[in-house]
């Protein structure tokens, strides 16, 4: 089995699928479909369903992944997301890709369901196949999904990326902007500007512990306590992206310090003539600070992703997760001396209670591997809380071979692993 897992997967990776692009991987699983004799429904949006008829009796099951990749390069590489597959290496077991990412996520869901359909040595119930489109950026594959055709009350995602675990619960998670009026004013004062960049970065579910060196939050905590006079903040690109720089100008009579222990840290002298009150400046730190970022609590966590100041106001977007709802409510209703304004938020996701595919999944693992998997709470449910919400009753998992760096150049899997899923899910399914 590993080596068609091996060939499905550079089949996959062969067919651009970038988000927006999906029509060629689509109409790839729609020829799969007609060369295997298999019904399909494929919408106007490139979703796709798939129907494979079962060998044995039993309720339908399906499978789910999006179609879509987040396409990132090396500054050198001349790839084209449009026009180009991905250039696949395959090292032993470690499979990555050469200077761009590999779109693990989700080419080995892919990857695992087109071996599913096209092989015809595994006893099965009849199968769904379900593709979404635009999963790594607008969701509008699950926002447009035909879900009334979908006859299955079971339900398998395979966008996870731990071989040893099962997604029981997905965090919520709140996405404010906060906005903050000051005034400016001439000083006679020394003005300085202060760069911090280079961190790690990275998403800030995938990469919570990163989060604490978040540039903003590290820099304005070294000020915090120091007389100065902010004049602009700006520093981050992303709500969900752990911020790798931020710089901040200000002005200052005190001597400040020459380094913050960070080789990536540069302090200059600039012409500059304004800036904020001291009780502006105090105002707008407090914020900073009191938006914290990483991990919170064992079961929360923000980000403060982004910063800017135009003029005399300065904006800040911040997201923060949780897994209770009463917490998610405290936290939306919390005062502030900003203005704050919701920009979105997802709902928590929650297995099915006494679950019967969890049940299933717990005692096939056990039988292969003789113990359980672990139960995680994972990040960024969109597609399973809508799957859940659109389909009474269904009954969901989601599980997914091992990668690490995903959405990065330095993305990598394992071809153990693909085995290791498709080999649980074969067993799910047999009886
Ligand atoms: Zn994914």
């Amino acid at each position: 089995m590993r080596d068609k897992l091996i060939n499905n997967f550079l089949r996959i990776s062969s067919v651009p699928r970038s988000s927006g692009n999906e029509k060629q991987i689509s109409d790839f699983f729609v020829e799969i479909a007609k060369n295997n004799n298999l019904d399909y429904y494929q919408d106007e949006n490139y979703n796709l369903i798939i129907r494979k008829k079962g060998n044995i009796e039993g309720d339908s099951i399906a499978f789910q992944v999006h179609l879509d990749m987040v396409c990132k390069k090396r500054d050198n590489s001349n790839h084209d997301f449009y026009t180009d597959g991905i250039d696949v290496v395959i090292n032993g077991d470690e499979v990555t890709a050469k200077d761009t990412s590999l779109g693990a996520d989700q080419g080995v869901g892919l990857a695992i369901m087109l071996t599913l359909m096209e092989e015809d040595s595994i006893k099965h119930p009849d199968l769904e196949f379900l593709f979404t489109v635009e999963e790594e950026t607008t969701f509008k594959g699950v926002i447009t999904f035909p879900y009334d055709r979908v006859e299955s009350k079971k339900m398998i995602n395979l966008d996870y990326c731990m071989d040893n675990a099962v997604v029981v619960a997905t965090a919520g998670d709140i996405v404010n902007e906060y906005t903050y009026e000051g005034q400016l004013s001439k000083k006679e004062m020394k003005s300085y500007k202060l760069t911090l960049d280079g961190l790690l970065g990275g998403n800030s579910g995938d990469y919570i512990d990163r989060s604490r060196d978040n540039a903003i939050t590290l820099l304005v905590s070294k000020l915090i306590d120091k007389k100065v006079y902010l004049t602009s903040i700006n520093g981050g690109t992303f709500e969900n992206d752990v911020a790798v720089s931020c710089e901040i100008v200000l002005q200052t009579n005190d001597v400040l310090f020459n380094e913050l222990g960070n080789s990536n840290f540069k302090m200059e002298q600039v012409e500059n003539d304004e800036s904020f009150s001291l009780e502006d400046t105090k105002n707008i730190f407090k914020q900073i600070i009191d938006l914290k970022s990483g991990r919170i609590t064992e079961d929360s966590s923000g980000n403060l992703g982004l910063i800017r100041t135009i003029g005399n106001k300065v904006m800040i977007k911040y997201l923060y997760r949780c897994i209770k709802e009463e917490d998610l409510e405290e936290f939306s209703n919390s005062k502030s001396i900003f203005n704050v304004n919701m920009l979105y938020d997802d709902h928590i996701w929650k297995i099915k209670e006494n679950s019967n595919m969890l049940k299933k999944y717990k005692e096939v693992y056990y039988k292969l591997f003789n113990e359980y998997p672990i139960e995680v709470v994972g990040q960024g449910g969109m597609e399973i809380t809508s799957f859940q919400e659109a389909i009474d009753g269904i009954d969901i998992i989601s599980i997914g071979a091992n990668m690490t760096n995903i959405h990065t150049v330095d993305e990598i899997t394992y071809i153990s692993s693909w085995e290791k899923i498709y080999n649980i899910v074969v067993n799910m399914i047999k009886d």
